[in-house]
């Protein structure tokens, strides 16, 4: 069974838009897909169907959130969309997302980088406002030559744009998550540039606050990667998921779909849903 649980649309920083994504999906042999956008449910609000004759859709997201001081994402998967809680818990994460940009904008503003607020505004259009949509200003003005330099120079972890601050607690993200009767998984945790101690912690504290899984593979990752992160699943009791975190065609680390498969001994999330 191919699985894919963490995807982006065009709702938030992906580049296809839902209908794309899900032909895509089907094309590229999935059986069941989340589509996972940065702190919005609206992929789904124009959905007919959470199956079609080939594959079955899990209602997910991607929360932004801290702990101690290290930005998290929290993905909340199989969760009810018409649940008040994630409909509130969205609210207020679009409210953080709006002050957090405006941040950022004054911010480079500081820098001499002027006009970013609306520059980003018009890039994103309709879109939930991200970082990536000022890397694409950054890039468009000239002032970088790519993603990886505008996160590297200016958006990056520790930069002037990584904003924290606003995100609701990590707390109410899982129990936003699971009022709505959905699994909350800590998502990409290699990816923190945290010790495995604190990692370790981390998990602990997740857990205690409600939060049932974690994903052990993101995408393209190294077998050492995997070993190391479902030895730390299975000693914390926690479910596995995987995701690519596809944003776009052509990133051949996040391809859609192409997620190796759980290694032995994990407990699968999916497994815990009576689809
Ligand atoms: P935000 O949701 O506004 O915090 O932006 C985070 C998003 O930026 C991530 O989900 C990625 O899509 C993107 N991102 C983070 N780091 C990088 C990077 N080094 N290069 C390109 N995109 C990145
Ligand atoms: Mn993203
Ligand atoms: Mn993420
Ligand atoms: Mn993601």
């Amino acid at each position: 069974m191919k699985v894919d649980l963490h995807t982006h649309s065009s709702v938030s920083d992906g580049k296809l838009s839902p209908s794309e994504l899900i032909q895509e999906a089907e094309s590229a042999g999935v059986d069941l897909l989340s589509i996972t956008d940065h702190d919005t449910c609206e992929a789904y609000t124009n959905l007919r169907s959470l199956k079609s004759s080939s594959m079955t859709i899990i209602p997910g997201i991607e929360f932004s959130t801290e702990w101690k001081k290290t930005g998290i994402h929290i993905l909340g998967l199989n969760i009810q969309l018409d649940s008040d809680a994630i409909q509130t818990g969205i609210k207020k994460q679009s409210e953080a997302r709006l002050i957090r940009a405006q941040l950022i904008a004054e911010k480079l503003g500081k820098l001499g980088i002027k006009d970013s607020w609306e520059g980003v505004k018009k890039i994103a259009g309709e879109s939930v406002i991200g970082r990536p949509h000022f890397a694409q200003f950054l890039i468009d003005s000239g002032v970088v030559k790519n993603m990886n330099q505008a996160f590297d120079k200016y958006l990056g972890a520790g930069k002037t744009g990584d904003v924290k601050q606003y995100w609701a607690p990590y707390t109410d993200v899982i129990e936003w998550i699971n009022l709505a009767g959905g699994t909350a998984i800590l998502a990409h945790p290699n990816k923190y540039k945290i010790t495995r101690t604190k990692l370790l912690s981390l998990l602990d504290d997740f857990k205690t606050a409600g939060g049932k899984g974690m994903e052990v593979i993101t995408g393209k990752q190294t077998l050492d990667v995997t070993e190391k992160l479902a030895l730390i699943c299975q000693q914390k009791n926690l479910l596995a998921s995987c995701g690519s975190d596809f944003h776009q065609p052509g990133l051949s680390w996040a391809a859609l779909g192409n997620v190796a498969p759980l290694p032995l001994g994990c407990d699968a999330v999916w497994e815990s849903w009576n689809l």
